[in-house]
């Protein structure tokens, strides 16, 4: 096996993976405390307040994986909304635009309510896959990935 050197400078031993880099530069914990308040304004006082902090160094943020693709929950919570929102839309557009036809409105309407569900279906799981299949591209290329520690150069093994 070929030894690890970087392409730029030459540098063969102060290199990290990406993996390493990004670790050793992200951290999350948790803040908590009392607020204080200022003497004009004392509704704070006292308020405690706590929340999740995170920090990233550049390098952190310089070698981060790729996003994960959209999780099906909020892909699903997503399609709902296209379909509820569609609903209404063909609804007011039958009751004020075409309102003489209002048989063909209602027929939209029916069409929409029990065919949408399977086209937006059908396009968001195509739509996912292909994102899903990206993304696995991406995150092994990140795998493989190493930065050199001398001039900060980016290469791939
Ligand atoms: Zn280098």
């Amino acid at each position: 096996m070929n030894r690890v050197a970087c392409p730029r400078c030459g540098e063969d031993h102060n290199l990290a993976t990406h993996r390493m880099a990004y670790d050793s530069g992200t951290s999350s914990g948790y803040i908590s405390g009392v607020a204080t308040g200022s003497s004009t304004d004392t509704s704070w006082s006292g308020h405690s307040f706590s929340g999740r902090s995170f920090q990233q160094s550049n390098l952190a943020a310089q070698t981060a994986p790729p996003d994960a693709p959209i999780s099906l929950l909020r892909l699903g919570g997503a399609a709902f909304l296209i379909w509820i929102v569609g609903f209404f839309v063909i609804r007011f557009v039958g009751d004020v635009v075409f309102a003489p036809l209002k048989v063909l409105a209602v027929l939209a309407g029916a069409l929409w309510v029990f065919l949408s569900p399977v086209a937006i279906v059908v396009l968001a799981y195509r739509w996912r896959s292909s994102k899903s299949a990206a993304y696995k591209r991406e995150i092994n290329d990140w795998h493989q990935r190493w930065i050199c520690m001398r001039c900060g150069t980016s290469f791939n093994e």
